[in-house]
């Protein structure tokens, strides 16, 4: 395998012809990626907004969530924008400690502002 590859590709920001050096180069300058960057985060915020509609739609309430002095695992994981499998990893590693009631896990919401700060 030669280290001087050259691949014709498009870029995905100004759609310009351009001759990349490695296979991963989605753009044709500096200029592309951080434009395309800034799209990217556009989007996001975009899509953040769009979730919170659909959770209100299924009956999650994040405000409600966000009140909350006492959080179950679901809601720490709405709250975190984690996974279940992702908070089960802080647990585990103890980046958050959970607390329980009865036989249920809690997680208290002073615990994940730490977090957060
Ligand atoms: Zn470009």
């Amino acid at each position: 395998m030669s280290s001087k590859i050259t691949i014709p590709k498009i870029c995905i920001q100004c759609n310009n012809g351009f001759i990349a050096k490695t296979t991963v180069t989605k753009f044709c300058s500096k200029k592309c990626s951080g434009k395309s960057y800034k799209h990217i985060k556009k989007n996001e915020k975009v899509k953040k907004a769009q979730d919170q509609e659909y959770l209100k739609s299924v009956g999650i309430d994040m405000e409600l969530i966000q009140s909350k002095e006492f959080l179950s695992i679901k809601e720490t994981c709405l709250l975190l924008g984690i996974s279940r499998m992702s908070l089960y990893r802080y647990i585990k590693n103890k980046t958050i400690t959970p607390s329980k009631l009865g036989g249920k896990v809690i997680i208290k919401k002073e615990v994940i502002n730490y977090l957060i700060k």
